[in-house]
């Protein structure tokens, strides 16, 4: 694995972002929190003049006549003794990009973290919101999972804005979350390669940033160093539904 430079300002994480409109009771901070009505996905839905949620909804009665009666015991189990997962997959949020869909996973069998761009953060405890080092955190602390993969992707939107800058209505998150990725960011510009090549080989380096950003964090390094746990950088060609797996000489290779 390359060796990367932690640019040393850590960034408060942001939850996933559901663009779904809060609803105020008058209880503070605590109002938004209130789950969204039936109305308020049909409001959103009517933006675009597409139905969205009524197809999610078809999705759910479908899994609920197909997929439930013959996983129900699974889940019972799985509810009865907890989760016990042996892979964390930090992937990133790019609606194409869905690890169970590309491992052909099922439930209880990989703890899976999304963000923009499939980043790892610096260790840096402190009193910001970490929601990518919280999720690492009981992965491999509380879950014990032996393996993490870092799986990043063609055409990542975030890699994007790393190289581009963030899209318009983008600014106030997307442009300080990326500048994890700044030494990728300088490699890519050192590499002189064609812009074609650039994003590609910038998605790559991100992924390598990440699993030296994990390994940064001491209780992963001393669960490596026990031989208790494996990290893994894959990179996903959604053009192409090939995965390709970091190999020892610093090259993705197609599995
Ligand atoms: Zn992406």
């Amino acid at each position: 694995m390359e060796a990367f430079i932690n640019p040393g300002t850590g960034r408060p994480d942001t939850g996933p972002v559901t663009g779904l409109p809060q609803r105020r009771t008058g209880r503070g901070n605590l109002a938004g929190l209130t789950r969204p009505s039936r109305s308020d996905f049909r409001a959103l839905s009517r933006l675009d003049g597409r139905a969205r949620v009524d197809d999610l909804i078809s999705g759910y009665r479908r899994f609920r006549e197909v997929a439930w009666p013959e996983r129900k015991q699974l889940f019972e189990r799985l509810a009865a003794r907890g989760q016990k997962p042996e892979t964390l997959v930090i992937a990133c949020s790019d609606s194409r990009v869905d690890p169970q869909m590309i491992f052909d996973a099922g439930p209880g069998q990989m703890f899976v973290v999304r963000n923009v761009a499939n980043l790892v953060p610096p260790f840096l405890p402190d009193t910001n919101y970490h929601g990518t080092s919280a999720a690492i955190e009981f992965a491999v602390r509380v879950l014990k999972v032996r393996d993490v993969i870092v799986m990043g992707h063609a055409q990542c939107g975030g890699v994007h804005a790393l190289l581009e800058g963030a899209p318009p209505g983008a600014e106030d998150f997307v442009a300080g979350w990326m500048k994890i990725a700044e030494p990728a960011r300088l490699m890519a510009e050192d590499a002189s390669l064609p812009i074609d090549q650039r994003q590609r080989f910038c998605e790559q380096c991100c992924v390598k940033l990440s699993l030296a950003n994990l390994a940064g964090f001491p209780w992963v390094a001393e669960r490596i160093s026990a031989g208790e746990l494996q990290l893994h950088g894959a990179y996903f060609g959604v053009a192409t539904g090939q995965l390709e797996l970091l190999d020892d000489d610093g090259t993705f290779k197609a599995v």
